[in-house]
């Protein structure tokens, strides 16, 4: 039952604003005082139900929420006790200290849900906030300021639209910060509004007697924001409102319109005072359209700088790709063992001399009873004799000259401008710089410009097999 009766506030309320409507003159303030009251309670539940800085944060959010009844009660009890209009007293002082306690309670549910992105969060704030707080300037203190009021009535009054700018601040970073957007915090946000919307339309309506069909309207709002307000600190999610975001603050378009918006209000009013011909406010609207302009500005250059950021990395992340693919690609080419092209590079390379054009002759080269020195050595001195061969062999060669390891023991020579017998001599050659004592058989095949590699290839395979039965360490030429 403790979990489920979030929505029960809700109900009440939207009983309570019935209620209020429908009572006469007389009960009205004390059904209002009411709804305002189990609203505090319901808010000082939610709130005791929560620990460490949620307890904080929703506690002054109660607090807030009580002031503001405190308020309701010394307006009632002013107005009937003394007869004199309760606009300004004592009420007022537990009014304006609403403002206050809510901002502290929203800030702290602001620092907890700080992102990575939180200075952006701030501008975006800020820019809202300066656009709204030109009308409320505008339209709220301005008038005062040029009121004749008495001067006590007119700073009490200034105190309202100035705990409104403040209100507003706190609501613009609640919602420009980062974190879910949980039923909790869509109740919360939504009593805020609901407090300026009744803010505004209380003052625009002061002139209304309470009893008027106006001056009654203009109390449901801030009789649903009590309702709303005991919702969201009753909800199983108020506690997470506290919560460090997961998502980061997205630049989306919703954003984007709002900030557009918020901008542009500042040349509306304007427009909007030289449209009706009223007084103009210059240099509110020049200061606050310079204002809008920076923090603008400065919201372009974390844009940018951060999409300079972005792409340095991005270069940075491709320029090591393709050193990888480098690497690879090398990998991918080259025998591990003795260092050589393998064999698929070997075929490549002969295939790229044959593009070249003829003359070109390829041999096959096999070291004779391998397996005899590998029984007799052992496997790593026999790795190690494939590896010194390499070597040896691959110093005898000339720039062009190619040698691949193309199976076991078996190598391949890509010589492009050489004949037959020019490779016959190479082969002598190597044949001497073999080390260890070993010897090898070779068969070797001249291109005739037009065979394909792998015949090629074969030719040399066969003139191979013919040096190893005509008995080894000698080299065939095939026909
Ligand atoms: P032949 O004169 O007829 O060529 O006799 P062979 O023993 O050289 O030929 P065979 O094909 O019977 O054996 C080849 C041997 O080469 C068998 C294998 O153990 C050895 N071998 C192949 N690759 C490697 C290698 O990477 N390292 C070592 N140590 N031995 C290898
Ligand atoms: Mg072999
Ligand atoms: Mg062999």
């Amino acid at each position: 039952m403790r979990q489920r009766a979030w929505w029960l506030p809700l109900l009440l309320g939207a009983a309570g604003i019935a209620a209020y409507l429908l009572s006469p003159v007389a009960a009205k303030d004390w059904v209002y005082a009411a709804v305002g009251a189990a609203s505090a309670v319901a808010m000082a539940r939610g709130a005791a139900r929560q620990s460490g800085r949620a307890r904080l944060a929703w506690g002054l959010l109660a607090a807030g929420n009580a002031v503001a009844v405190v308020g309701d009660v010394l307006w009632v009890v002013v107005e009937t006790f003394t007869g004199a209009d309760p606009y300004p007293s004592v009420a007022d002082v537990a009014y304006l200290l609403e403002y206050p306690l809510v901002a502290a309670g929203l800030m702290t549910v602001v620092r907890a849900r700080r992102s990575s992105l939180a200075r952006e969060a701030l501008v975006d704030s800020s820019i809202v906030t300066v656009g709204l707080g030109l009308l409320v300037y505008v339209t709220l203190v301005r008038p005062l300021i040029g009121s004749s009021d008495p001067l006590l009535t007119r700073l009490v009054g200034l105190g309202y639209p100035v705990g409104d700018i403040v209100l507003l601040a706190s609501l613009a970073r609640l919602l420009t910060c980062g974190g879910s957007r949980t039923p909790a915090f869509r109740l919360l946000s939504g009593g805020m509004l609901l407090v300026l919307l009744g803010d505004t339309v209380f003052t625009a309506a002061s002139d209304a007697s309470s009893s008027s069909v106006v001056g009654m309207l203009s109390s449901v709002p801030f009789l649903a924001a009590y309702a709303v307000w005991a919702a969201a600190a009753l909800h199983p999610s108020a506690p997470a409102l506290l919560e460090d975001p997961e998502e980061t603050v997205v630049f989306s378009r919703r954003r984007l319109a709002a900030l557009t918006v918020a901008s542009l209000l500042s040349p509306a009013t304007l427009a909007a005072e030289l449209a009706l011909g009223l007084r103009l406010d210059g240099w509110a609207v020049a200061s606050s359209s310079a204002l809008l302009f920076c923090l603008v500005v400065h919201r372009m250059s974390g844009l940018l700088g951060r999409l300079q950021d972005q792409t340095r990395r991005l270069e940075d992340q491709t320029a090591r790709l393709e050193e990888q693919a480098v690497r690879l690609d090398l990998l991918a080419r080259t025998d591990e063992l003795t260092g050589l092209p393998n064999r698929r590079s070997g075929d490549a390379e002969l295939e790229r001399a044959q593009a070249a054009g003829a003359p070109l002759s390829v041999a096959l080269l096999d070291l004779d009873r391998f397996k005899g020195y590998n029984d007799e050595h052992g496997h790593q001195a026999g790795d190690r004799l494939l590896v010194g061969a390499s070597a040896a062999w691959l110093a005898c060669l000339g720039p062009g000259q190619v040698l691949a390891r193309y199976g076991g023991e078996e190598f391949l020579l890509v010589l492009p401008g050489a004949g037959a017998e020019d490779t016959a001599e190479l082969l002598e050659l190597l044949r001497r710089a073999t080390p260890d004592g070993q010897s090898f058989s070779a068969g070797v095949a001249a291109w005739d410009g037009v065979e394909a590699a792998s015949r090629l290839v074969h030719r040399a395979d066969l003139a191979l097999y013919e040096a190893k039965h005509g008995g080894r360490a000698r080299t065939t030429v095939a026909a």
